[in-house]
């Protein structure tokens, strides 16, 4: 479980064998090093100002090689993506307890409802693919708590309490 919202610290680093983790200044540069490594870049994570990308190979001494590429959305867009972002907190049972997942998700859609619906299904989906070998957790299974705008996250006071620390 990971003290925040969020799916970096849910993915971990990797703590199997060596790695090298190289860090490329543009898309040119990771496009370039996957085709000089035979190898593909794939989208690793995403959030309201950025987009990661990473590159993977094995070298001749089976060192685990990684390329990586955080592209910054430019400001304008970033902030119609803050805007539209969403936390949504998801539970499911297991053996009688219940295990509850928070994701932070950026959903399509014009109306609140709209919103609100896309961001659980994508929230549902994006739990489903992490985290359902490991707890069970499933589109089918997963029930929403909580759909919030992230900005109102961030302004909203919290009730005299401890500020809300959601579990992953
Ligand atoms: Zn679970």
């Amino acid at each position: 479980m990971t003290p925040a919202p969020g799916d970096a610290a849910a993915r971990g680093p990797t703590r199997e064998g060596r790695e090298d983790v190289l860090t490329a200044h543009d898309r040119a540069g990771i496009d370039a090093w996957a085709r000089a490594m035979g190898t593909t870049v794939r989208q690793v994570d995403e959030d309201w100002e950025s987009i990661t990308y990473e590159a993977e190979s094995t070298g001749p001494d089976g060192v685990r090689l990684r390329c990586r590429y955080r592209y910054r959305i430019p400001p304008v867009a970033a902030m119609r993506r803050l805007a539209r972002t969403h936390v949504v907190g998801m539970v499911h049972e297991v053996d009688g307890a219940r295990c509850h997942h928070v994701r932070r998700v950026i959903p399509m859609g014009t109306t609140d409802s709209e919103l609100r619906h896309n961001a659980v299904l994508i929230a549902s989906a994006l739990i489903d693919l992490q985290r359902h070998g490991r707890c069970g957790a499933g589109v089918a299974t997963l029930v929403p708590y909580m759909v919030v705008p992230a900005l109102e996250w961030e302004v909203r006071p919290t009730d005299g309490d401890a500020p809300r620390t959601p579990k992953a």
